[in-house]
């Protein structure tokens, strides 16, 4: 056994590698159709929101592919990293986590040009997404081999570089895959660990799972939406996170204070830029200078927090937030402060305005582009379906909730013939306390988690954030 092998093993004999596939899921719609009076309409309303989660069948089931616990969602403790400079001075040779984003546990040199790191999550078990996230440089020119071992994990994100920390897409690029080796466990099974080539200098180099975009940069995204768009974006902070950072919220609308809304909500999961690549001109090709946008703007209204969970972003976290929880598996019982602040604002928009909600949207990072829908969308057994009245007007509203996604997937796959709109029901995962699902049982939104492909080319991820966007619109304006 040579020194590195030597060095990997021992790392790795701290790893206990859960190979967890994330996983969401969702459904949809408001209006009370055929069959149903319209005098009726808004009472069978308030009774399906009064019985929703008493018909939900057991929110607390978990998912088949998440850790276990993950649906108990009182707060778990957490390893907080330490950030530091980490210094071969002997060699030139430094490595730093001292950034937003950023995620590096520990590191050892094996000769002035290898060395070995350590990532680990903020706590376990944890889904499979093992973010690391650095910086690198050498007072002089040196190319070295660096290891990355997890603790609780394994290698899933191809490195992305960039010389400047910057949240334009275009500064970083995917490392040469002549440059990077992922290596197999015994089985040839599970890519456990990787080596990179990184040829260093002393400017800095950002090494990262995916494109850096810290609460930072969604703040500054936000702000240049609001100054650009004055008369219909409105920016302002819904809450604190559980470490004290602003939530941003934005509101878009011409549309009178009671008219029907869009709900947008993004990153409960810090890893998942590339929902973020979906998010970002999705919600630009809402505010824009069409006469399809304006007219959307004037009859609805949207609601978004386009970052959930900034204390997770900013801390390099796998998965969860400050106090070690899966958001989007708090959507039943809210005990964590960042979904309940946005249940809460929902419950007053609902309750005060009297709003309707069109639609929800989660927008998230999974393997391969997919929405994720529910095609038994009330979580019923056909047994029970056919027990009450009640129930079956609760499936009945259920389904045509579900109808409308359906609708507006196909509608968006006409758009892009040559794209495969990937639908997952997710019938194996009936139930869970995710976002979307409480946008549908509580809110009657149609209601949709929207997945964004690790590796999906990022101009096509925008192209379809673009077209989805339009398509929305479209459907909801009945065109
Ligand atoms: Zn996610």
């Amino acid at each position: 056994m040579n020194k590195i092998t030597y060095i990997i093993s021992l790392l790795l004999t701290l790893s206990g590698c859960a190979t967890v596939r994330q996983t969401s899921s969702s459904v949809s719609s408001s209006t009370v159709e055929s069959g149903i009076s319209r005098e009726n309409a808004e009472k069978t309303r308030v009774i399906l929101r009064e019985n929703a989660m008493r018909l939900s069948t057991d929110a607390t089931r978990a998912f088949s592919y998440d850790p276990p616990g993950s649906l108990v969602t009182t707060d778990k403790p957490i390893e907080t990293q330490t950030k530091q400079i980490f210094a071969f001075s002997d060699a030139g040779v430094f490595f730093s986590n001292k950034h937003d984003g950023a995620r590096l546990n520990a590191i050892q040199k094996v000769n002035d040009s290898s060395y070995i790191a350590l990532i680990s999550p903020e706590n376990a078990p944890v889904n499979f997404s093992p973010w690391y996230g650095f910086t690198a440089w050498s007072s002089k020119p040196r190319t070295i081999s660096l290891t990355l071992t997890y603790r609780d994990g394994g290698q899933r994100y191809i490195p992305k570089l960039s010389l400047k920390p910057s949240a334009d897409a275009a500064s970083w690029k995917k490392i040469d895959s002549s440059a990077f080796t992922q290596h197999f466990d015994s089985a040839g099974r599970r890519v456990t660990s990787a080596t990179m080539r990184l040829a260093l200098t002393k400017d800095t180099l950002w090494v990262s799972a995916q494109e850096l975009f810290t609460s930072r940069d969604f703040e500054a995204w936000a702000s240049s939406l609001a100054r650009t768009n004055p008369a219909f974006v409105r920016k302002s902070v819904l809450g604190q996170s559980s470490l004290g950072k602003p939530i941003i919220r934005i509101d878009i609308s011409e549309a009178p204070p009671n008219a029907p809304c869009v709900i947008i909500v993004s990153r409960q999961h810090p890893p998942e830029h590339t929902g973020t690549l979906a998010l970002l001109p999705f919600v630009e090709t809402l505010c824009a200078n069409t006469a399809l946008a304006k007219e959307f703007r004037q009859k609805y209204r949207v609601f978004l927090v386009p970052c959930v969970n900034p204390d997770g972003v900013d801390a390099g976290h796998w998965r969860h937030n400050a106090h070690g929880i899966d958001l989007n598996r708090d959507w039943f019982n809210f005990n964590q402060p960042e979904t309940r602040m946005i249940r809460d604002a929902l419950l007053k928009m609902r309750d005060s305005l009297k709003t309707n909600f069109a639609f929800g949207i989660d927008f998230h990072t999974t393997q391969h582009d997919v929405f994720y829908t529910l095609s038994n969308p009330s979580g019923l057994t056909a047994e029970d379906s056919t027990k009450t009245e009640l129930m079956q007007l609760f499936t009945k509203e259920a389904e045509i909730r579900s109808k409308t996604v359906q609708t507006w997937l196909e509608r968006t796959q006409k758009l892009f013939p040559t794209y495969q709109v990937l639908i997952d029901d997710s019938p194996r995962t009936p139930t869970g306390a995710t976002s979307a699902r409480w946008f549908d049982r509580i809110l009657l939104a149609p209601a949709v988690t929207y997945e964004a492909g690790d590796d999906t080319d990022r101009e096509l991820i925008k192209q379809i954030g673009v077209g989805s966007a339009n398509v929305l619109m479209e459907m909801l304006l009945k065109k």
